[in-house]
């Protein structure tokens, strides 16, 4: 097992974040010309659903929502930031190639995001708890063909076993959450 690290998340390198709707056309965000950023895209309880940098959203989106590219995004953490780098380390094996922690301080969100991301990779430490503050991990549903995904959005604080039932927002059929 890893030394312990008691590092506040807070005081990690941390990268500001812009919040977008999850409903906002795409072209929209694209058209601030802010340059590249990075984008928390919100629901509607302005909650995180996941972070992605404005360069790389779809350069041809048409009229479509920036909701609509969450099924292409890989899974995030959402903690806050007086958590403890420690306390993320449960949740670290879910982290793919792309995956950020975003950091929740009252109403501002940062990004914590490779290569910083270096002390949880590899750890497979399970750490006692409960904790007072839990870390969320931001999952998307993978069901669906290669061109349509159902993207459906949830937090999970451990992966559910079994996998409960997806709300299926487009109606794809019904559908237990594909991890
Ligand atoms: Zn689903």
């Amino acid at each position: 097992m890893n030394a312990p690290n008691a590092e506040r998340l807070g005081d990690k390198p941390l990268e500001e974040a812009t919040r977008v709707p999850a409903e906002t056309a795409i072209r929209e965000v694209a058209a601030h010309g802010m340059g590249d950023r990075w984008i928390v895209i919100v629901d509607e309880m302005n909650k995180p659903l996941a972070a992605v940098r404005s360069e790389a959203l779809p350069e041809n989106p048409e009229g479509r929502p920036i909701s609509s590219i969450l099924a292409d995004l890989p899974p995030m953490i959402l903690a806050p930031a007086d958590s403890r780098v420690d306390e993320l380390l449960p949740l670290a094996a879910e982290l793919t190639p792309g995956s950020v922690v975003i950091v929740e301080d009252d109403d501002n969100l940062r990004i914590w995001s490779d290569p910083h991301l270096d002390p949880l990779r590899g750890s497979d430490a399970h750490l006692p708890g409960p904790y007072p503050r839990v870390p969320l991990l931001l999952k998307v549903c993978r069901y669906g063909g290669v061109f349509r995904h159902c993207g459906h959005p949830q937090r999970f604080v451990v992966k559910p076993q079994p996998m409960p039932d997806c709300p299926d927002p487009k109606n794809l059929g019904p559908h237990p959450f594909r991890w």
